[in-house]
């Protein structure tokens, strides 16, 4: 299926870089791309196999060349949209590449919209809705471990089980049609017996998605993280040593934004989301201005409070507030300058607070394993590492996991209350509806609007 429009975008990252891409698709891709580029060889695109890479170069109606060039010519249904695809890989240059994209519309391509290269994917069916969402994650990865999350949902396993759900679903439902054709009443009771089952361990299947909803979205969009404690404890230098300790955060892949990256933090493979990092960052920071009443501002707004504490002097009033302005809540007492001799002891701290408490020093190192560990296990909690692909990573996703829970519940309730195989049907049809939101087979065009409304030009 080919959208009656063909369009193109700069599908590189801004800025200059080693190559720059316009990305040209639709049912007129090849004949634009053939109108602003001349193959060495002398042979037109629309001529050329689909899958091949030609050497060329750009140029205007006059003839003027604009730049070098490959082609690569991707012809339907082998291309990321299924449509024809030609991409034109430039120097980096931003006005060469700008010009050529101005000549593809003059050509008779249209500007693309937001996402609407991954969108036409969902649309001709090459990914379906969560895989299509998963682009973007993937792009915006901040750990590897947030990176196999969306990669797992790209390559469809997070669609697979809903899919698996679904075929269940139907199976039922079809079970249910036949059986409605005869009408007795011991046929009744077997079919709703097996069916009664098969819901409660979809049901079942389904809680277990639920329970990854919250370390699926950390691995997304980061775990809210305040680093607090009074002046002097060391917490520019705690998150200096958490910076440095960075290994594995993903900048390149193409597209990344740098910017958005650069305030989280890879602690174990969990991205932290560290409130104010540029306060803290700074040697002289803001941070012991704000002092302990933001502190109780940003306690609350926060996943996971960092709390320190120098273990070589002994504890002060301002201390002994901000362990009572984090109890009960989602905690770490960092016990900090173990190096030195210990003033107050992590047994002195444990005597005032249930949290976890954790010697370490940002100057040698020690300890910070220790915490790393901590971390990575209070967000995983019992989720096996290595299911990333199938957890559930998003609001929306959970919501619609719920009501197709809610769904099942009724139809265990309408079997419970003996109520008649077609009542049943009714409350299979509307799970089965619910969970098909997921992958996109049953959502309006509304919905699907705003889905890629988020993405970048060019993707
Ligand atoms: P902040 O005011 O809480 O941000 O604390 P800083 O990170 O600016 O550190 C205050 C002082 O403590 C600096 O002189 C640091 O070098 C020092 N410091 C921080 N962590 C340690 C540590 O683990 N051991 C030692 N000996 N000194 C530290
Ligand atoms: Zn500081």
């Amino acid at each position: 299926m080919q959208q009656a429009e063909t369009i193109s975008a700069i599908a590189t990252a801004r800025g200059e870089g080693g190559i720059g891409i316009v990305r040209i698709s639709g049912e007129r891709a090849l004949s634009v791309a053939d109108a602003v580029f001349r193959a060495a060889c002398g042979k037109t695109l629309a001529e050329t196999e689909t899958q091949r890479a030609v050497y060329g170069r750009i140029v205007d109606e006059s003839g003027a060349v604009v730049d070098e060039a490959i082609a690569l010519v991707m012809k339907a249904p082998h291309s990321y949209t299924k449509e024809d695809v030609v991409e034109l890989q430039c120097h980096g240059g931003a006005v060469a590449l700008q010009k050529t994209l101005f000549l593809t519309w003059r050509a008779g391509a249209r500007s693309a919209e937001r996402g609407e290269f991954t969108k036409r994917a969902f649309l001709n069916g090459r990914l379906d809705l969560s895989q299509a969402q998963a682009v973007m994650d993937l792009i915006g990865a901040k750990t590897e471990r947030s990176l196999k999350m969306a990669a797992g949902h790209l390559t469809g396993r997070f669609s697979g089980q809903i899919q698996a759900m679904r075929r269940d679903i139907l199976g039922m439902i079809a079970h249910l049609e036949a059986a409605i054709d005869f009408p007795e009443d011991e046929v009744d009771e077997v079919v709703t017996d097996a069916i009664e089952k098969k819901v409660v361990d979809i049901r079942n299947k389904i809680r277990k998605m639920l329970d990854t909803a919250q370390t699926g979205r950390i691995l997304k969009d980061g775990l809210l993280t305040a680093i607090i404690g009074k002046p002097n404890v060391g917490k520019s230098s705690l998150m200096n040593v958490l910076l440095r300790e960075e290994r594995a955060i993903v900048t390149d892949i193409p597209g990344t934004t740098r910017d958005s990256i650069e305030e989280f933090v890879n602690v174990g493979g969990v991205p932290l989301r560290i409130i104010d990092t540029a306060g803290i960052r700074k040697t002289d920071d803001v941070v012991e201005r704000i002092g302990v009443s933001r502190a109780r501002a940003y306690a609350d707004e926060a996943g996971l409070i960092l709390a320190l504490f120098d273990g070589s002097q002994a504890l002060t009033a301002e201390d002994e507030e901000i362990l009572s302005l984090i109890r009960g809540k989602e905690a770490m007492v960092l016990l900090n300058k173990s190096d030195l001799p210990a003033v107050t002891t992590d047994e002195m701290i444990r005597d005032r607070t249930d949290l976890p408490v954790f010697p370490l020093s940002t100057a040698t190192g020690e300890g910070l394993d220790k915490l790393e560990a901590a971390i990575a296990k209070r967000v995983y909690h019992g989720s096996e590492e290595g299911g990333e692909g199938g957890f559930v990573n998003d609001a929306k996703q959970a919501e619609i996991l719920r009501r197709a829970d809610g769904h099942l519940a009724a139809a265990l309730r309408t079997i419970g209350a003996e109520m008649g195989l077609d009542f049943i049907s009714i409350d299979l049809r509307s799970a089965w509806e619910t969970l098909g939101e997921l992958t996109g087979e049953t959502v309006g065009e509304d919905i699907i609007q705003e889905i890629f409304s988020k993405f970048c030009i060019g993707k």
